[in-house]
C-alpha cells in the first residue's frame, strides 16, 4: 500500500498532466445518469468511479459501509461515517486505481460498469447544506473595498484585523455549477436620487470564494479550537457569492447583507478533502497586532490553491480576468472556525463556509468585477473587445482552481453559472 497522497502513484487510468483529477486528488461528488439515481463518485481522469457499483460488486468490504451511504443524494452521510472511515474510503480507492493492482484493472465488466465518463453524467449538488456562512478574511479585498467606499487611510475598520468578520448568508440558494439563474430585481437608489426605484440589478458580480464544508458536527455550547478545527473540515470547493452591487449599496445599512447576495451562489460539484491540500498547505501573512489567544494557530495553514475566473459572453470566447490565490487568506479556516464557535454555536455536517473575496495584492489578482474595474470606472476589455463593468445578461462567469507541486496537479474542476435577463 503507496500512501494516497504520495507524488509518484500513476493510475493505470488515463490522467492527462492538465487534469485536475489524477490519482493523488480523488474528490468526492454526487451524480447520476439517465438510467440511474444519485450516487456518490470519486473522479479520476476524465472519469467518474461509482463507488454504490463498487461497493456493491465487493471492492469496499474491508470498509463495511451501507450502500445506502454511496445510493444518496448528498455526501452528508458518507462525512458522518467520521475522517478514519473516509480516508480510509480514500486510500482503498487509491489502492484499486494504482497502476499495479489488477484487482479492479483487470476485471472488464466491473470496470465497464464501475466507471463513467464526467462528459456523459450530470453532477448534483454534493452536500446537503444546512447553513451557510460567508467570511470576509482576504486583506487585499477588505482594503480595496474601504479605500473605494469610505476612507483610503483607514480602509480597514477597527475590528477587521481582531476578528474573522463574517455574517450567516442563506443555503436554500447555493446551486451547482452549471445551473443558469435570472438577474435579481430589488430596490435601488443612486445617490442623487431621492428615492429608491425597483428593478433589475444594474450592477451584477461575482466573487471569487472558496469554501469549505464541515464534516464532523459540534453540539450547542462547545467551541472548537485552532488545533483542532482540522478534524472538523471534510474538504473545499470553489464558490461564487454572486452580489447585486447597487442592491448591496442601498439595503446593507446597518445589519449587513440581505437580498443582494442570497438569489444565487454557484459551487463547483467535487469537493477535494483537506487531507488530498495537506501539501500544499503554506505560510499565511504575519498577524499585527497579535490576535487574542483563540485565534492563534501553529504551523503554515493557508493552502497555495491557484484560482482563475473568466468571463465568457454569448456566443464569443473565454477571456481570464482574474489570477488570485487562497494563499492570499488574512484569516485561516481554523482561524474562521474557532472564531465561529467561540461563543458556543453548533456546527452540523454539510454545513458551508466561504472564505470572502479572495483578492490579491496586485490588479489582476482582484476577486470581484467591483475591484477589477475600480467601481466600474475602468472597463475591462475583454478578449472579443467588448467591456465589462459587471456582469451583463448571457455572460457565464467561471471559477477555476489547482494547487501544483512535485507534478501533481489537484484541482477543483469548474464553479459556472450564466446570468439570464431578469424575469
Ligand atoms: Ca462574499
Amino acid at each position: 500500500m503507496i500512501k494516497a497522497n504520495d507524488p509518484t502513484l500513476k493510475s493505470w487510468i488515463e490522467v492527462d498532466e492538465n487534469c485536475d483529477f489524477p490519482i493523488q486528488n480523488l474528490p468526492f461528488g454526487i451524480f447520476k445518469t439517465q438510467s440511474s439515481s444519485p450516487r456518490v463518485g470519486v473522479a479520476i481522469g476524465d472519469q467518474v468511479l461509482d463507488l454504490a457499483v463498487l461497493n456493491k460488486l465487493g471492492y469496499l468490504n474491508n470498509l463495511k459501509i451501507d450502500n445506502s451511504v454511496f445510493i444518496n443524494q448528498y455526501l452528508n452521510d458518507l462525512m458522518a461515517l467520521g475522517k478514519p472511515t473516509c480516508s480510509s474510503l480514500r486510500q482503498r480507492i487509491s489502492d484499486l486505481l494504482n497502476e499495479n493492482s489488477a484487482e479492479l484493472r483487470d476485471n472488464k465488466e466491473a470496470r465497464e460498469k464501475a466507471l463513467q465518463y464526467i462528459s456523459n453524467v450530470q453532477m448534483l449538488m454534493p452536500v446537503r447544506v444546512g447553513d451557510y456562512t460567508d467570511f470576509y478574511s482576504s486583506i487585499d479585498h477588505a482594503t480595496n473595498v474601504g479605500t473605494m467606499f469610505r476612507d483610503p487611510a483607514n480602509a480597514l475598520l477597527p475590528n477587521w484585523k481582531h476578528l474573522p468578520v463574517g455574517y450567516h448568508g442563506r443555503a436554500s440558494s447555493i446551486i451547482i455549477s452549471g445551473t443558469n439563474f435570472h438577474r435579481p430585481k430589488g430596490q435601488t437608489k443612486s445617490a442623487d436620487a431621492e428615492v429608491p426605484v425597483f428593478g433589475p440589478c444594474k450592477s451584477l458580480d461575482f466573487e471569487l470564494e472558496v469554501a469549505f464544508v464541515i464534516g464532523k458536527p459540534t453540539s450547542l455550547g462547545e467551541s472548537v479550537s485552532t488545533a483542532d478545527a482540522d478534524d472538523y473540515i471534510f474538504g473545499l470547493a470553489l464558490f461564487n457569492d454572486w452580489s447585486a452591487r447597487d442592491i448591496q449599496t442601498w439595503e446593507y445599512v446597518p445589519l449587513g447583507p440581505f437580498l443582494a447576495k442570497n438569489f444565487a451562489s454557484t459551487v463547483s460539484p467535487w469537493i477535494v478533502t483537506l487531507e488530498a491540500l495537506e501539501p500544499f498547505r503554506t505560510a499565511g501573512y504575519t498577524q499585527e497586532p497579535k490576535v487574542l489567544p483563540y485565534l492563534e494557530y501553529a504551523g503554515d495553514k493557508n493552502i497555495d490553491i491557484k484560482l482563475e475566473v473568466s468571463i465568457q459572453p454569448e456566443n464569443s470566447t473565454e477571456t481570464a480576468i482574474c489570477h488570485s490565490n487562497y494563499k492570499f487568506m488574512y484569516w485561516t479556516m481554523e482561524q474562521q472556525l474557532a472564531h465561529h464557535t467561540v461563543n458556543g454555536c453548533n456546527i452540523n455536517i454539510g454545513d458551508m463556509m466561504a472564505s470572502g473575496t479572495i483578492s490579491g495584492p496586485t490588479p489582476n489578482s482582484f476577486g470581484s468585477m467591483l475591484e477589477l474595474s475600480w467601481k466600474g470606472t475602468k472597463p475591462l476589455k475583454l478578449n472579443d473587445g467588448r467591456e465589462r463593468k459587471f456582469i451583463n445578461d448571457n455572460d457565464t462567469v467561471i471559477m477555476r482552481g489547482y494547487c501544483k507541486k512535485d507534478k501533481v496537479r489537484i484541482g477543483f474542476g469548474e464553479a459556472r453559472g450564466k446570468v439570464l435577463p431578469a424575469l
